[in-house]
């Protein structure tokens, strides 16, 4: 796939998927823009390798559950590389209990991040995506907003969330040439599933058809695909990458 003179960014981009996803984008000759809200190092660390491939890179520190950091991540973002065709709303986070132990604060904080920084940046990306009548936004979503997953009430409900966002924003700026979709991954390798058990994984892998865990590159050729000429008419959908669990 071709990216060459499209502008990305990616949300959470410093390590895990949205690492992978940066990286992809910008082999694919894309320029990149990547944002964490906390480890500035890692997000440097990505530009850096983009910038090797000969290519424009940005790395910001922008917690996307604040509107402020969200909207100025997109304005910088525009001001270097002139437009953003693509927004991966990436960023996401876990605080994992029974619901019964669920405090207010870990409710709020996940969906914060998840869901509220979804809103967030893509409202601030609409603007211009409206303006060039050409866009592309791609959601994270997950397999578990979908099916749901006991200890996981608030990252189900923030992922089930961005599905319904995903729909709603689709039905609004489908007629400006703007398409958004989201992408579910099933169990992805990374920092968010390292810490389950083994008896976890075990269990996991006996409901995975393809026989084992996913790799962040395993997400990227979905994510590709829906920012890509490829998918011009696709929008409003999401696009499951769980090597067959859900199946
Ligand atoms: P990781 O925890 O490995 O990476 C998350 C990235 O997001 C980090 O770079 C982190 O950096 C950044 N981040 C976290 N909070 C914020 C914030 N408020 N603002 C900006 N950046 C933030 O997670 P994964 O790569 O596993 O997950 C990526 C996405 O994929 C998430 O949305 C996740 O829910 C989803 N997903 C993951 C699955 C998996 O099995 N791994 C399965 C299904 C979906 P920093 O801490 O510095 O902010």
């Amino acid at each position: 796939m071709d990216f060459s003179g499209k502008a990305v960014v990616v949300t959470g981009g410093g390590r895990g998927i949205g690492r992978a996803l940066a990286l992809a984008f910008a082999r694919c000759g894309a320029d990149v823009a990547v944002a964490v809200s906390r480890d500035l190092a890692a997000a440097e660390a990505v530009a850096e390798e983009i910038a090797k491939q000969g290519r424009r890179s940005l790395a910001r520190r922008a917690d996307v559950s604040q509107w402020q950091a969200a909207h100025q991540l997109i304005e910088e973002a525009t001001a270097a590389f002139g437009k953003i065709d693509v927004l991966v709303n990436n960023a996401g986070t876990n605080r994992d209990s029974l619901l019964l132990r669920m405090n207010e604060e870990d409710w709020d904080a996940v969906l914060d991040v998840n869901l509220k920084g979804t809103f967030h940046c893509t409202q601030a990306a609409l603007r211009g995506m409206v303006r060039q009548r050409s866009g592309r936004i791609i959601n994270i979503t997950s397999i578990l907003g979908l099916t749901g997953n006991p200890g996981q009430a608030n990252y189900c409900a923030s992922k089930a969330g961005i599905i319904g966002f995903t729909r709603a924003v689709a039905r609004e700026v489908g007629s400006r040439g703007i398409t958004v979709n989201a992408v579910a991954p099933g169990y992805i390798h990374t920092h968010m599933t390292a810490g389950l058990s083994e008896a976890q994984v075990a269990e996991i892998l006996r409901r995975i058809p393809l026989g084992r865990l996913g790799e962040s590159e395993d997400v990227c050729g979905a994510v590709l695909f829906l920012a890509s000429d490829a998918a011009a008419y696709i929008t409003g959908q999401v696009l499951i990458v769980d090597g067959g669990m859900t199946a």
